[in-house]
């Protein structure tokens, strides 16, 4: 049983590691963008909701953000625990989830601020499997070197939107880490070079935690 946060800017590798980790920890990965993401491809009301803001770069509003998580966490599959990617983003949201469902373990991941604009700008996601990767590592920059679907370039990773969802992030969710520094919760690990070394070191740090 392990219940964890996954923290860190837009571009710390939070998606690149959560999947890798939670199959680790017999866990379900929840990445609240990609829950974002997919009600905004099939029009639901929350989808249609949160449009605009990620558009724009914009954090989704809390009572539309926590109604969503509180209900993932109330599914079946979270009685053994959960990771959660990219939520808790606000103060109020880990108020929220300190009701719902408290963590045991908030992992940092930690890059200095000049690596991130570029591994944003050279982001690609495949639109089957959901897998990020560097447009530098690929030899073929449209399709999905695990499963061949198609690497889509998000709209929110142009230069314009990724200056704003920075922003956010020191403004909202930076404050973050000393909330679970507090509460003792907090792993910091650094979170630059080989992403399979930050795997392990992601695993190290947890061991003995559960
Ligand atoms: P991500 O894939 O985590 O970068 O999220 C993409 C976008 O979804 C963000 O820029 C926000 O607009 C929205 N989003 C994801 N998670 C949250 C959250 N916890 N609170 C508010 N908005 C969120």
């Amino acid at each position: 049983m392990m219940k964890l946060v996954f923290l860190g800017a837009p571009g710390a590798g939070k998606g690149t590691q959560a999947g890798g980790v939670a199959e680790a920890l017999k866990i379900p990965h929840i990445s609240t963008g990609d829950m974002f993401r997919a009600a905004l491809g099939n029009e639901t009301p929350v989808g249609l909701k949160a449009k605009a803001y990620m558009d724009k770069g914009e954090l989704v509003p809390d009572s539309v953000t926590i109604e969503m998580v509180d209900e993932r966490l109330k599914q079946a599959d979270c009685e053994n625990g959960y990771l959660l990617d990219g939520f808790p983003r606000t103060i109020a949201q880990a108020e929220a989830l300190d009701q719902i469902m408290a963590p045991d373990c908030v992992v940092n991941l930690d890059v200095p601020e000049e690596i991130l604009m570029g591994r944003l700008t050279g982001r690609r996601v495949c639109g089957s499997c959901k897998g990020t990767f560097a447009i530098s590592r690929l030899s073929d920059p449209t399709t999905c070197p695990t499963c061949g679907g198609e690497l889509i370039h998000r709209k929110d990773d142009q230069p314009e939107t990724i200056k704003e969802r920075l922003q956010v992030y020191h403004q909202d969710t930076e404050p973050l880490i000393g909330y679970y520094q507090n509460q003792n919760k907090l792993l910091n690990v650094p979170s630059v070079g080989d992403p399979q070394d930050v795997n392990n070191a992601i695993l190290t740090a947890l061991e003995g935690k559960a």
